[in-house]
């Protein structure tokens, strides 16, 4: 901790410190960056973190955040509400619309299954997922996932779970040999691209 500063930059820096990839040493770092900064970057970051916790929702149909509530992805004629891309978290989802080669909908699940974390299917935004492809409109599943055990394993439970819609869903993944979904962040736009078309 950073003794003697007070309370307040104690407090700064302790929550800074658990943002992920900050540990106790670059949130003191990031702190002491914020204060020297106050008008251009504490001030501002203030205001736009108020904003967000104030104005940012989980769409109640995807999952995705945004300000709109269904999101303007659900709302969209232009989309294909046909097709639904399955990925982990926003990240994921912020990365394919970098690409812009996706035209359907999207499904957050907000994690993914593990036992090593205790993470159960109840735990993730899976029920309405099921729901959405019950509702009868929808015609293929894309998975996004990590091609990691909890990315395949939770793969294959959503493969599982939507058995009974067989003859009305179509279930692709995107091209193997690709890491997909969690990491889709760190892959240039034409792999993502190419991923998607190449999806079986
Ligand atoms: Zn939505």
């Amino acid at each position: 901790m950073v003794s003697g500063a007070g309370p307040e930059i104690e407090r700064l820096t302790a929550l800074l410190s658990k943002l992920p990839g900050l540990g106790p040493r670059s949130a003191r770092r990031a702190s002491l960056a914020l204060l020297k900064r106050k008008d251009q970057l504490l001030i501002p970051l203030t205001r736009a973190m108020q904003d967000a916790a104030d104005r940012v929702e989980t769409c109640r149909i995807c999952g995705r955040l945004s300000t709109q509530n269904p999101c303007p992805t659900c709302t969209d004629p232009a989309r294909d509400q046909t097709m639904i891309c399955v990925v982990e978290e926003d990240s994921a989802l912020w990365a394919m619309e970098r690409v812009g080669a996706f035209t359907g909908t999207y499904h957050v699940l907000g994690g993914l299954l593990s036992a090593l974390d205790g993470i159960r299917p109840e735990d993730l935004r899976l029920d309405g997922l099921v729901q959405r492809v019950r509702s009868g409109r929808v015609r293929e599943i894309i998975m996004a996932l990590p091609a990691t055990v909890e990315g395949q394993t939770t793969a294959h439970y959503i493969a599982d779970r939507l058995k009974s819609f067989d003859n009305q869903v179509e279930i692709t993944f995107l091209a193997r040999g690709v890491p997909v979904g969690g990491e889709l962040d760190w892959l240039d736009d034409n792999t993502i691209a190419h991923a998607l078309k190449s999806r079986r």
